[in-house]
């Protein structure tokens, strides 16, 4: 349908003037109202009353809603349902969300109140708001959304409920429940929006993957070497890989079978680990290209860690600054490249020495790049085995080393080509 459609929708509807009418609906889509908004907008405006006298939505299948789309109804299953708490207009309120399909497709949604329906559930959804999330349509289910049991069952090809393996978890994902090992916990204390608070944060593992996670609501079965099943979490994007945040709504139980978790993370070539957007635990083999500015002896702003130069932080201007090891080297292996940052504790592995050795080093050569310098001569050339946790942004490809040893295998030949041609 076009406009000019719709305006005849409406006009034949209503008995008035179909030009005035489509007059009206252009100038909306102008504003970039959606298609539906804009009807229902308009009929209010012609006499067509609003709320409880509002058009019927469209019935549509989950696949065929879009964000022109108004309002629609839907027969939908239910496949996970989350429950948080978020601050909307100054007010605390919990909502409910997680993902609805049918034969056609998936969509999120957000229930604004608790409509009682669980993971599973076939319902007939009407009214339901459409907005747009992230460019993709996502359903409001507010108070003027009515919610039935389906005459049917609705047959969907995904998983119903929230189960997942933990390499299966993605950051958006609502409702989801993990069976796990607690494998670090550190308690933290934050400023959040209320004051001082108490979280727990650590890493998860099962057989599958490892990934962060962050406890709001700190409870004691959380302990190190602890196998638990943990329902009800959501995940969201930190520093560039999925992290699991559990809320007072997430539930925790012990499990009687230990959970078996990888030694290994998953090898992948650079290419691959960078094109997954961020991995918690990856890893690579390359050849080290070229050792980075700002590696060696650097300093850093005691306030909030960042390099300094010329003791002046971009935050706290002129600091007391540290002194601390870095390397930043770029690694190679014929798929792409990614800067491998290494800390105090592995730099000093690789240079041979501590920041004690460093110091003297520098002062006695008076020049602090020697450090640097001697790290290069090292490094550069030689293979590595990698593993760490890989940060993807608009500056590039960051590889936080947990473990960075000589690699005993020889890497795509590849690097070595791309080498040679660096030195020509
Ligand atoms: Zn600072």
């Amino acid at each position: 349908m076009d406009v000019t459609d719709h305006a005849e929708e409406i006009a034949s509807d209503l008995g008035v003037d179909k030009e005035e009418v489509e007059s009206d609906l252009r100038d909306l889509l102008e504003y970039s109202v959606p298609i539906g908004e804009a009807k229902q907008s308009v009929r209010r405006k012609h006499g067509g009353g609003g709320g409880g006298s509002s058009p019927s939505p469209d019935t549509v299948d989950v696949g065929g809603v879009t964000t022109d789309h108004g309002n629609v109804t839907v027969t939908a299953r239910v496949l996970s349902a989350g429950t948080r708490t978020i601050r909307y207009q100054g007010d605390d309120i919990t909502i409910r969300e997680g993902e609805l399909a049918d034969g056609t497709g998936s969509i999120s949604y957000t229930a604004w109140q608790d409509f009682g329906f669980e993971p599973g559930d076939s319902l007939t959804i009407g009214n339901a708001g459409v907005r747009e999330w992230d460019g993709r349509p996502e359903l409001n289910l507010n108070e003027s959304t009515t919610v039935a049991i389906a005459e049917e069952t609705v047959a969907v090809d995904r998983p119903i409920g929230g189960d997942r393996d933990l390499i299966d978890i993605e950051a958006g994902d609502r409702g989801r429940n993990v069976e796990v090992r607690v494998l670090e916990v550190d308690e933290k204390t934050i400023s959040g929006r209320d004051g001082e608070t108490d979280i727990l944060e650590g890493v998860l593992g099962d057989a599958t993957a490892r990934l962060p996670f962050t406890d709001w609501n700190p409870r004691p079965e959380l302990q190190a070497g602890a196998d638990l099943r943990v329902e009800d979490v959501y995940v969201r994007e930190f520093r560039g890989v999925p992290s699991i945040n559990l809320t007072e709504f997430s539930t925790v139980a012990p499990l009687s079978d230990a959970v078996s978790v990888a030694d290994d993370a998953p090898r992948l070539s650079v290419a691959e680990a960078v094109g997954s957007g961020g991995m918690f635990d990856v890893e690579v083999v390359g050849n080290v290209l070229e050792i980075r500015d700002g590696s060696g002896l650097i300093e850093r702003c005691p306030e909030c860690g960042r390099v300094v130069q010329g003791g002046q932080c971009r935050s706290h201007g002129a600091v007391d600054a540290e002194d601390d090891l870095r390397v930043k080297a770029i690694l190679d292996d014929g798929t792409d490249t990614v800067t491998v940052v290494l800390d105090d504790e592995l730099t000093a592995e690789v240079y041979g020495g501590g920041l004690a050795d460093a110091l003297s080093a520098a002062q006695e050569a008076m020049d602090k790049e020697v450090v640097a310098d001697a790290i290069a001569d090292r490094l550069v050339g030689r293979a590595y085995r990698v593993r760490g946790n890989l940060s993807v942004d608009d500056y590039g490809a960051n590889l936080d080393a947990t473990e960075f040893e000589v690699a005993d295998d020889d890497p795509a030949a590849g690097a070595r080509a791309a080498l040679a041609e660096v030195a020509e």
